[in-house]
């Protein structure tokens, strides 16, 4: 019986071929595993995660503050090459504070948020001067307990769990109940609350929705999320200093997925910012983006190491797998398994092909990397890519799971 690949992705046109190999960060993949002297391993491309943020300044509003958010890709290398290039960082954790606080980025431009955050975050962040996204009314109240105490006066801007929602979303966080923010009907009883404690409020967090591919959906919510500020604006104790009206910029990573119109974005929200500066014309208005900014320039690389047949099917078997890159092995947040784009590394230009699955040495089924792709014909020792690994590869993935060898990270 024959077996159907499944759909085929469009070639990956951010990294360029030279002979037989995949270049990246201008290396030929063999030479760069021969420096790494092992496999598998991440490594990512500053020039396009360089590429990525210019173009996206172009298509945005001049005025509009990019922020990073760590948590998609927080190799502290990264980090720092990021500071150079953006206007801000959101920090999940005071561990991402840390690598944060390590680099050149201006304390004024860094925020965190997050549920749960324990006293002892809290108050290394109000030591460290960053803006605290408040979560809920507990929250706040510690913030100033801890601002009293300390005689350090907290930055404080309100995270808002808004009524609508970020409409055809990977990930949604905002609309209905949820553990992000306080809902939006609380907001003047709590901008009552704050008016009356000595914190240095700042203004709103906004956060919706992650990976969403929908030019039509962001605009809304970034249209409501301005909308929702404007409306707020008499009850704030002072004027809007900065306005975080989130992301979910989304990656294309399966077949079928079109990238985003990031420009009909831009274009979009150019006019819905002019709207709200006339009401706060000292505001900042800012995305913070993660997946969008580095989620193309990584590749995950591993190597073949046993071929098999199994009734009918090829089976490649390669030194990595879940428990190095658990997204692309359809375990982070996929309700249908798809296969994320892959190639062989080392015969990109190879035109004898086959059906293939490549799994990893895990003993689960769930450990695979790739599933019926036609690829070209692979043999032992060969090199395995996945793309579209810069974001939520190597930090969202279970490493100790079965003791396998560690991997590591190279920042090209
Ligand atoms: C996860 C997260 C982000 C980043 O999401 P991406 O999809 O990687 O852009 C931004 N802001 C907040 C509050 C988050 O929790």
């Amino acid at each position: 019986m024959m077996t159907k690949a499944l759909p085929q992705h469009p070639p990956m046109a951010q990294f360029q071929v030279k002979g037989i190999d995949l270049i990246v960060g201008g290396i030929e993949l063999t030479r760069l595993v021969a420096r790494v002297g092992k496999t598998p391993f991440y490594v990512y491309d500053r020039q396009l995660i360089t590429d990525r943020v210019m173009a996206l300044r172009q298509q945005m509003p001049p005025d509009l503050k990019i922020h990073y958010a760590m948590k998609a890709n927080p190799m502290p290398a990264v980090v720092q090459h990021m500071a150079n290039i953006v206007d801000g960082f959101d920090l999940a954790s005071a561990g991402e504070m840390k690598v944060a606080l390590d680099t050149t980025m201006p304390v004024e431009h860094i925020s965190m948020a997050g549920p749960g955050k324990r006293p002892a975050e809290l108050m290394q962040a109000i030591a460290a001067g960053i803006t605290l996204n408040v979560e809920s009314s507990t929250e706040l109240e510690t913030i100033a307990q801890l601002s009293l105490q300390s005689g350090i006066q907290a930055r404080v801007a309100v995270r808002i769990n808004p009524a609508f929602e970020l409409k055809a979303s990977g990930m949604k966080m905002g609309g209905g109940p949820k553990q992000f923010g306080i809902d939006e009907e609380l907001l003047p009883e709590v901008l009552k609350r704050i008016k009356t404690l000595n914190l240095d409020f700042q203004g709103f967090h906004i956060y919706s929705g992650s990976q969403n591919l929908k030019a039509e959906s962001i605009i809304d919510a970034q249209q409501k999320s301005i909308d929702l500020a404007i409306r707020l604006s008499d009850f704030c104790p002072t004027p809007i200093k900065t306005l975080n009206i989130g992301g979910g910029y989304g990656i294309p990573y399966f077949p079928g997925d079109m990238p985003l119109d990031s420009q009909q974005v831009g274009d979009a929200l150019a006019v819905a910012m002019d709207k709200f500066q006339v009401i706060q014309p000292q505001a900042e208005v800012i995305i913070e983006l993660g997946r969008y900014l580095v989620g193309e320039a990584g590749i995950y690389v591993c190597r073949v190491i046993d071929k098999k047949i199994s009734r009918g099917q090829v089976f490649l078997v390669v030194d990595g797998g879940l428990h190095h890159h658990l997204a692309a092995s359809g375990n982070f947040g996929q309700v249908i398994r798809k296969n994320y784009p892959v190639a062989i590394g080392n015969k990109m230009k190879s035109q004898e092909k086959e059906i293939v699955n490549i799994v990893g040495p895990l003993c689960t089924p769930l450990d695979i990397l790739a599933d019926r792709m036609e690829l070209p014909v692979a043999d032992i020792g060969d090199l395995i890519v996945v793309f579209q690994s810069g974001a939520y590869g190597y930090s969202a993935s279970p490493h100790y799971f079965l003791s396998q060898p560690e991997t590591e990270q190279i920042l090209l």
